[in-house]
């Protein structure tokens, strides 16, 4: 039977109250965690009677238990069951507490804003300079950030200027932020005028924006640094601005290339002819020849859309609607018919091929 005193093990004295148990409890844990002595069965013992010891004392019924009768056996009183489940909530909890202490809420990165910017069809190919306008949080320009006015500031009593506060017990010393001043050793006596100790205020500030050629509707582009200010000289946020390209009336855009539908008449598919088309960069004219289809498409060669990753252009897809003619007058009526006499069944194949497979299906 081992006889286990729980005040030594916290290196507490008999009459330490809750918060002496805690911040003792919190020190050693810290100390012995598995986590930060591996491989060490010593310290993971030590860790063991340590949370051991910080159950029963914390606990004001065990406490008064175990205070009543003195030193007694481990084995006694505890199995291992006790701690399982229980006395791991407890300590995730304290642990985390001991490892974020003096980091927050020093250094917080300030926000990322949002920009929705439009561009033309032309400028989404062609790509854009602009100097957008964003309301964003920035330091106070007078107080510059402390958030005091002029002579409006002391020392802070309870770190007294230091912004931190150290726990030493034994060999081991704590440092800790001081919430009262939030880390940077002042305290506010008369607040800034301009942003009313805010430390902050908004500000317009113009941002120039390079939107590369190619860029598709719907693209992200991240600035660095253009978001707001962050917070005791945490870094600044990011400003994304979300493209969005107008609908071209002709044009239609696939990855990287570029569909365009254009209407010639049928005298013109079946003799051939130049027809005029539109690329993106102006007006054009390409060679339609003899027996074009409707629907069928020309492509031309790096006339698309320029390639964002990596270097190219994507393609033009000239597409043919044949018209049929309306409207047609008696002459017109005449001429066709005499074409119609004169016509033979090579002219048309594909009317040839389709008539012979509905007579074979018949036959
Ligand atoms: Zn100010
Ligand atoms: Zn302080």
């Amino acid at each position: 039977m081992i006889e286990i005193d729980y005040y030594e093990i916290l290196e507490i004295h008999k009459s330490a109250s809750n918060d002496d148990i805690k911040r003792s409890y919190k020190r050693l844990a810290f100390e012995y965690h598995p986590d930060r002595n591996p491989g060490n069965s010593n310290a993971e013992e030590k860790f063991k009677v340590i949370s051991e010891a910080y159950q029963i004392l914390s606990d004001p019924d065990k406490r008064a238990r175990y205070d009543s009768f003195g030193h007694i056996s481990s084995e006694g009183m505890f199995s291992d069951q006790d701690f399982e489940g229980g006395f791991s909530d407890i300590f995730g909890n304290l642990f985390e507490e001991v490892f974020n202490a003096g980091q927050r809420p020093r250094d917080e990165r300030g926000s990322d804003l949002r920009y929705s910017l439009e561009l033309s069809f032309e400028e989404s190919l062609e790509g854009a300079d602009r100097e957008i306008k964003i309301p964003r949080r920035v330091l106070c320009t007078l107080c510059e950030g402390s958030g005091a006015a002029e002579g409006g500031e002391t020392v802070c009593h309870t770190c007294g200027g230091r912004g931190e506060l150290r726990y030493t017990q034994g060999f081991i010393s704590i440092k800790r932020q001081c919430s009262t001043c939030r880390g940077n050793g002042k305290r506010i006596t008369k607040a800034c005028g301009f942003c009313s100790g805010n430390k902050f205020i908004i500000s317009e500030h113009t941002v120039r924006v390079k939107v590369p050629p190619g860029i598709t509707d719907g693209a992200r582009l991240r600035v660095k640094g253009e978001g707001d200010n962050g917070f005791e000289g945490g870094p600044d946020g990011d400003l994304y601005i979300e493209i969005q390209v107008q609908e071209h009336p002709l044009f239609k855009r696939e990855g990287h290339d570029l569909y365009l539908n254009v209407p010639i008449g049928f005298v013109q598919a079946a003799l051939g002819d130049e027809v005029q088309i539109l690329t993106p960069k102006g007006q054009s004219t390409i060679k339609i020849p003899p027996g074009t289809q409707s629907g069928q498409n020309f492509r031309l060669k790096g006339k698309g859309a320029p390639k964002l990753e990596g270097r190219g252009t994507g393609d033009l897809y000239i597409r043919v609607e044949v018209q049929v003619p309306v409207k047609l007058s008696k002459k017109q009526k005449l001429i066709l018919e005499e074409f119609a006499k004169a016509s033979e069944e090579k002219n048309q194949p594909v009317v040839k091929r389709f008539l012979d497979k509905l007579q074979s299906l018949f036959n």
